[in-house]
């Protein structure tokens, strides 16, 4: 402001010598006139020296603003402190991005950035090993284009990125690389790479050496389970004291089985991502077969069975592996439900799922132990799991089986009052909808009482 008032004085000061000069010889039109000509001239040469020095700095990059004084020296003393400190900020920005750089270059993941048009925006040095892209080449690439797999592009689009995706490395089957995406920006997408290939391996060989050991382990269990329940069968030849040992080495037998048996499913669920077959399954004709297995081998408990499932309830699925699944879950109800209790399986449609829900009101677990149940071996009480014959593989099984069918278990229980074991499936998977009001199922729920003597 101070500046721009001694300008102005200058200029007065000037008009005022001018019109002085011009009073004395008579001439004050041609003097003032005169005088402003100067003024403007000089303006002008002023202006002329900023664009001059602004025009050569990009080149010069450092070059010291020309001589001036007044309201120009202003001038240029601001445009140059206005550079100083663009300069800075754009040295410090590169040296943000400079060492973003040299550490992501660093990584052994890989880590791309992709546009909201789905092309390749920037990616870091692991990814020219991991998928053998090459900058420039690649940039703006489509990455559904560079990784050609079906699996990636479904995963891509499909945007379930809660999950990873395992796929072998394109152009290298040896190699086995895990996807991760996040969204972020407006639809951009960063997506991270890591080669699993060791993890993998491992894996492989700890359901091979799982699956191998069980199949070795079956021939000599069934041998000698067999020589054990025929000695059993005719105790009376055996002396008295070998009787109950013999009924004890018996019933170990069997769970040695059984263990067998889970473990060997479980391995067979294991080698195989998704369930093949696809079979149109009923519901209501699926757990009548269950409940009827489970009606003889509990028949002592006199447990009372409702079965709440419209008749004309079918989905998309592997059928042995399903029933396999709900068989555990009301076998397990009947297991730990005492004599008389409740069974209920029930059916709910929503508007993305299909839940089928076994109910009973038996012992219940504690919440402690609820989010570990699917955990192999995992038993909330060893002696009372024995007792029954359990294995500890029941849960983990069923849950391996709904997540071969885009599915999940939902536990819910309450100690001492029961549980409800759910099984969500995408309603993708339901193949006949009559309706959707769940009170229309009604007219063909069952209510079954079992084992009553
Ligand atoms: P198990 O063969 O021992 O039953 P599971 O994997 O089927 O093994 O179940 C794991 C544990 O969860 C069981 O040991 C049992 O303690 C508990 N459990 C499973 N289902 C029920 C249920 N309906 N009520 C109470 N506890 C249950």
């Amino acid at each position: 402001m101070r500046t721009w008032r001694s300008e102005l004085k200058r200029l007065l000061l000037m008009l005022a010598i001018a019109a002085g000069v011009g009073f004395v010889f008579g001439e004050l039109l041609l003097t003032l006139f005169l005088s402003l000509l100067l003024y403007t001239g000089l303006n002008l040469y002023q202006l002329q020296r900023l664009n001059l020095w602004l025009t050569k700095v990009p080149t010069l990059n450092q070059s010291d603003p020309p001589e001036s004084f007044g309201i120009w020296g202003e001038i240029f003393d601001g445009i140059y402190r206005l550079q100083n400190q663009e300069r800075k900020s754009s040295a410090y920005l590169e040296g943000i991005i400079n060492r973003a750089q040299e550490s992501s270059a660093a990584l052994e993941i890989g880590v791309i950035m992709i546009n909201k048009k789905g092309n390749l925006d920037w990616w870091n040095l692991a990814c020219e090993k991991l998928l053998g892209l090459q900058y420039p080449k690649d940039r703006n690439q489509s990455v559904t284009n560079l990784i050609r797999d079906p699996r990636f592009a479904d995963y891509f689009h499909h945007e379930k990125y809660a999950d990873t995706l395992k796929i072998k490395a394109p152009g290298d089957n040896n190699r086995m690389l895990e996807f991760q995406i996040a969204l972020f920006g407006e639809h951009e997408r960063l997506m991270i790479v890591r080669d699993i290939t060791q993890l993998h391996r491992l894996e492989s060989m700890r359901k091979d050496f799982v699956g191998n050991v069980s199949h070795e382990l079956g021939t000599p269990i069934t041998v000698i389970k067999g020589y054990l329940e025929a000695i059993v069968d005719n105790m009376q030849d055996l002396d008295e004291k070998w009787q109950n040992p013999m009924r004890q080495m018996r019933a170990q037998s069997i769970r040695m089985e059984n263990i067998v048996r889970d473990l060997l499913t479980l391995a067979s669920l294991e080698t195989e991502a998704s369930a093949k077959q696809q079979d149109q399954i009923n519901v209501l004709e699926l757990v009548t077969e269950i409940e009827n297995d489970t009606q003889q081998i509990f028949a002592d408990k006199s447990h009372k069975f409702e079965i709440q499932c419209a008749a004309d309830l079918v989905f998309k699925g592997q059928r042995s592996e399903i029933y396999s699944a709900l068989s555990n879950l009301i076998m397990n109800a009947a297991k730990y439900t005492p004599a008389h209790g409740t069974i209920t399986v029930s059916t709910r449609k929503t508007k993305r799922s299909l839940e089928i829900t076994v109910a009973d009101t038996g012992v219940g677990i504690e919440a402690k132990h609820l989010p570990r149940l699917t955990e192999r071996f995992y038993r909330v009480d060893s002696s009372r799991s024995a007792d029954t014959g359990g294995t500890g593989l029941g849960l983990a099984i069923v849950k391996h089986i709904l997540s071969r069918h885009e599915g999940e278990l939902l536990i819910e229980s309450e100690f001492g009052k029961g549980s409800r074991f759910t099984c969500r499936l995408p309603r993708s998977r339901l193949l006949k909808i009559q309706t959707d009001n769940i009170a229309a199922t009604r007219p063909a729920m069952a209510t079954t009482q079992i084992g009553v003597n």
